[in-house]
């Protein structure tokens, strides 16, 4: 008798019902035929009805009554629909991040096209900004509202889709077909992968790589020739020619009939930076971002697919992208939050490019100027290349930093926002005429509470993170649950003066223009900046002098050159240190380099205020300094002593419930099976095993009425995690919990 061969089929990934992959029997014609991704037809149900689906995997095992196990119709024509590393790349996912096969599968694999492509109308416009305004004139004359609210857009951007001309601008299509009578607008289906870049263009010459760059790019490229595969991490200050080596090792790929996938931060993903890419590789380049649509995305991956562009720039999706045989991988700005998925799988997108490298036999590229602890410390260990770039290629001097002590201010008798050092620097550069950024750090910010007269921060006893403050006036922490009623006081000095930090960009800008009348202002943070545009808007009015100060919170860290800002003052360094999860001093010490770098781009040197109440905090102190190598050594020793990622693996368990009791119950009894179970060899090893923390409430203990509970497993292997979370779902799936759902997040990067 022949050896039966079995097929695990996942069958129609949009249900979610069918979530596991059902046993069919390989008839003997296909017997050989078959391989994983392979897109089959299967009979299903109970009429037997011809459904697709793709082969996980194969075995000889047969998990059914194989008397009643049906057979594999067919191969489906047409191909391969999934491509079999995308399915495997999926099993890998769900395997270490937890999630469903299906989860998976719709993560890695391109939406289906939905029918046709005429939902994705574009009104692009014909006639000037002038005879634009001159229409908007009349049309206010004439109140003819509706048609004012386009022309004014119009007036700003060269194309609107349609959907928001009449969606949230709520213009009716018989306004935008007698505009475009008018001929003042065009209504296009369009593609939108259009390449920017004048073709016609001569390419420009490449610029001879300084000593550093080169030696990055032959280790690189010697090691991929000799078949070694390799993570690499570029650590190289803002302006130190990362991009540039990108380039190359891209130019170096291509010729070797290999594709390339760069990934760079949505909020990174400017104008200029992609230009630079067209520029050089013409319309071989493609990119994806979060603006195409469903369709488009779609497009993009089948001309991936059939080898019609080679590169293609994106944000963490992009990492998907369907290439037959992918050679290097960029992740810019490695450090970037953005990177992790917050939704399930929860991927950080460096350990999965890593992956799609080693099924794609592809190299793997960091870079950053304030690398994560987690790469740093694998690239110190030996497991990924290091390569350091100092000097700034474009010129320009580093700029000279000033650390404020705010609690020197407040006993000198200044309670104002601003420093005395900032107010004068500030005074000088409006009279110069120079511009300034003003930059409030508030991510993370979660109601921390400190001591305007000592600096001293509230922190949990056990975990060494900030507590947060609640409106019941409790002090909570955010891992463990600890929880304390907000002191009169402060513990250390006694001061009155102890309380949350609470000042909006908003608040600033009033006290700035009380302090200064006159000032022309920019605010740039959530609330100015909805959409992609308006921060493209603010920016650049900002670049074009339109205003002296910009004031704003990260966002304005990032991207743009601004020449002539000379000052950059940072407002209250201490907001993310005050943030209650482990990596607050990584963030600060990251968003202050990011700022400080933001002064003196130009010819004029510039001048960095960081005001603190904690000017001995070493991620402050580092980063006045710009160590990167100093910090890292602090920190590291933080984490290790915490046992934190990356030292240690952190799991959080995210249980969600319509009842408080039950989520509260139902949290309890997992931490108590995740800690539990045969873990007694733990002790025997070395390193500190297994620790549980929690279960606490969530940061945001509610939403939409759903209550969020959490708890933390900590070990130094991360398959040890993987293990507990294969552990919990078996329980989970013998107690099925009715009104409880769970999620899992390896090593996050947000407090849950
Ligand atoms: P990063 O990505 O590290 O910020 P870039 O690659 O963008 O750095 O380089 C910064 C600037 O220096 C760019 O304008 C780039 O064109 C220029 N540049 C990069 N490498 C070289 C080089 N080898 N010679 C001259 N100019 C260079
Ligand atoms: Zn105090
Ligand atoms: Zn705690």
């Amino acid at each position: 008798m022949t050896k039966e061969q079995y097929a695990d089929v996942i069958v129609d990934i949009s249900h979610e019902k069918l979530d596991r992959p059902f046993q069919y029997r390989v008839p003997e014609k296909l017997l050989g035929a078959l391989a994983p991704g392979m897109c089959v037809a299967v009979p299903f149900g109970k009429g037997n009805r011809l459904i697709n689906g793709y082969v996980l995997s194969l075995s000889g095992d047969c998990r059914f009554d194989p008397g009643k196990i049906k057979d594999i119709a067919g191969i489906v024509k047409g191909g391969v629909a999934a491509q079999d590393k995308m399915i495997l790349l999926a099993d890998w996912m769900r395997r270490n991040y937890g999630s469903t096969m299906i989860q998976a599968l719709k993560t890695v694999l391109p939406a289906k096209k939905t029918v046709g492509r005429l939902e994705h109308k574009y009104l692009v416009r014909l006639l000037g900004r002038e005879e634009i305004l001159s229409l908007l004139g009349e049309s206010i004359r004439k109140k003819q509202t509706a048609k004012e609210r386009l022309l004014r857009e119009l007036a700003e951007r060269e194309e609107i889709p349609y959907g928001e001309a009449v969606g949230s601008l709520g213009v009716s299509p018989s306004t935008i077909s007698s505009l475009e009578k008018a001929g003042a607008i065009r209504v296009e289906s369009q593609r939108l992968f259009r390449n920017p870049v004048k073709l016609t263009r001569p390419k420009t010459q490449l610029p001879a790589l300084s000593a550093g760059q080169q030696q990055i790019v032959d280790q690189v490229i010697s090691d991929f020739d000799k078949g070694e595969r390799g993570t690499y991490l570029v650590h190289g200050i803002t302006g130190s020619g990362k991009t540039e080596v990108y380039m190359q090792l891209i130019g170096e790929m291509l010729k070797r009939g290999r594709q390339a996938i760069v990934l760079i931060p949505e909020i990174a993903l400017t104008y200029q930076t992609l230009l630079r890419f067209f520029t050089r590789f013409g319309d071989r380049v493609s990119v994806l971002n979060s603006t195409l649509s469903l369709g488009e995305k779609y497009d993009q991956c089948e001309r991936a697919k059939n080898g019609e562009i080679d590169v293609i720039i994106g944000p963490r999706s992009a990492l998907f992208t369907p290439f037959p045989n992918i050679g290097l991988i960029v992740i810019d700005e490695e450090h970037e939050s953005s990177y992790k998925s917050e939704s399930s799988p929860k991927y950080h997108a460096r350990e999965t490019a890593i992956e799609v490298a080693r099924l794609h036999g592809a190299s793997v590229v960091l870079g950053s100027a304030t690398p994560s602890l987690e790469a740093y410390y694998r690239a110190r260990k030996g497991e990924y290349g290091l390569f350091t770039l100092k000097e700034r290629l474009t010129g320009g001097a580093l700029p000279q930093i000033h650390t404020v002590d705010l609690r020197k201010e407040l006993k000198e008798g200044n309670r104002s926002i601003f420093s005395r050092k900032l107010q004068t620097l500030l005074a000088g550069g409006l009279e110069r005429g120079e511009q300034s950024i003003l930059f409030l750090n508030r991510r993370g910010y979660a109601g921390f509470v400190s001591c305007r007269a000592c600096g001293y921060v509230m922190k949990c006893p056990h975990c060494d993170v900030s507590l947060s403050e609640h409106k019941n006036g409790l002090l909570i922490c955010h891992y463990c649950g600890f929880q304390r009623p907000k002191p009169a006081g402060c513990p250390q000095c006694g001061s009155k003066y102890i309380m949350g930090f609470r000042a909006g960009t908003q608040q600033i800008e009033e006290k700035l223009k009380e302090l200064f009348p006159g000032v022309r202002t920019l605010r740039m943070d959530g609330d100015t900046t909805k959409t992609k545009d308006s921060y493209e808007k603010i920016l650049s009015a900002f670049a074009a002098g339109e205003a002296d100060v910009l004031i704003g919170t990260q966002m304005i860290v990032k991207g743009h050159d601004f020449p002539r800002v000379t000052l950059v003052g940072i407002l209250a360094a201490d907001l993310s240190l005050g943030a209650a999860d482990y990596r607050a001093g990584e963030r600060t010490f990251q968003l202050l380099t990011q700022a400080a770098g933001r002064a003196g781009r130009g010819t004029i040197p510039g001048q960095v205020v960081i005001q603190t109440y904690q000017p001995e905090h070493y991620a402050i102190q580092r980063a006045a300094a710009q160590d990167y190598e100093g910090f890292y050594q602090e920190e590291i020793l933080y984490r290790e002593l915490m046992g934190y990622p990356p030292v240690c693996h952190m799991l959080a368990v995210q249980i969600f419930s319509r009842e408080e009791e039950g989520g509260k119950k139902l949290a309890g009894q997992l931490a108590q099976w995740a800690g539990g179970l045969g873990w007694e060899q733990d002790s025997k090893e070395k390193g500190m095993g297994l620790r549980i923390i929690g279960p606490a409430p969530g940061a945001i203990g509610r939403i939409n009425d759903i209550f969020r509970f959490v708890f933390y497993v900590k070990h130094e292997n991360y398959d040890k995690l993987v293990q507990i979370k294969d552990l919990l779902e078996e329980k989970l799936e013998t107690c099925r919990p009715l009104r409880e759902s769970v999620q899992f997040d390896f090593d996050p990067v947000n407090v849950l």
